[in-house]
């Protein structure tokens, strides 16, 4: 049994699950998974979870039953950058006190991000600039397309902040974005490329690697294909990431795989 990495999202899942009355019945929700990666026992990606330190933050509104989804990816920027994601259940009227807290926190400097703005087309910027002494903090609305739209328009206390759009297309350079969210990116894509317009490339590609591994083995669940060979670039490439960040004193006693 792997252990549940102790995060904000995790904790909002076991919370959120604590306060239902009826079973959730989400897509997927019945069967068995790993608790920690929520997929199924054979696909668990547990030990390939890359975990990095970053400036950038993260703060994710979720929509109702998000957290609960096994299919959820804003649980991946948590899994990866743990230190400085924050998790909140939306609330139109009656935010989050530590919500509230934390957008004034005057450390960060917040930024919606959201495709488009309507309403006030000057508050789109497709770039970060920050004040001297600030980290960015991007808000992201975790839910489906017409969800994130409504938590957009109808949350007073983010009116106030620049909406940063982020355009994929011109921005990833990982060449194996595995398609499977519509014409929309996933939550964890849009933060890969957040991070790397923020200029943080070694957290948004090791958050592009989890999602793709994660994406790739949670469809393989739906169809019990066992994972396959194709796999291999994609576990050498956080394997590396493990291999940087903070577990050095581990490589030497894995021994040499002579690769
Ligand atoms: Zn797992």
């Amino acid at each position: 049994m792997n252990k549940v990495p102790d995060h904000a999202v995790n904790r909002l899942r076991i919370w959120r699950k604590s306060i239902s009355t009826r079973p959730f019945l989400a897509r997927g929700g019945a069967v068995p998974r790993c608790e920690a990666c929520q997929l199924r026992h054979a696909w668990c990606a547990c030990e390939w979870r890359p975990e990095l330190k970053a400036e950038a933050g993260f703060c994710l509104l979720m929509y109702d039953s998000e957290p609960m989804k096994p299919s959820n990816t804003g649980r991946l920027i948590a899994d990866v950058l743990p230190d400085t994601t924050w998790a909140f259940l939306w609330q139109r009227t009656k935010p989050h006190p530590e919500l509230l807290a934390l957008l004034a926190d005057p450390a960060w400097q917040p930024y919606v991000v959201f495709p488009a703005c309507e309403k006030e087309p000057t508050r789109l910027t497709t770039e970060v600039t920050l004040a001297p002494g600030k980290k960015p903090l991007f808000i992201l609305l975790d839910g489906t397309w017409p969800e994130a739209r409504k938590m957009f328009n109808m949350s007073p206390y983010l009116d106030g902040f620049p909406v940063l759009a982020v355009k994929p297309e011109a921005l990833s350079t990982y060449g194996m974005r595995v398609a499977n969210c519509d014409e929309h990116l996933c939550t964890a894509e849009v933060a890969a490329c957040v991070l790397e317009v923020a200029g943080e490339l070694e957290a948004g590609q090791a958050l592009q690697l989890w999602f793709n591994l994660f994406s790739s083995r949670y469809m393989a669940g739906r169809v019990s294909r066992a994972p396959g060979e194709d796999e291999t670039p994609l576990l050498q490439a956080l394997e590396a990431i493990k291999g940087e960040g903070g577990e050095l004193a581990e490589v030497g006693l894995r021994g040499s795989d002579a690769a």
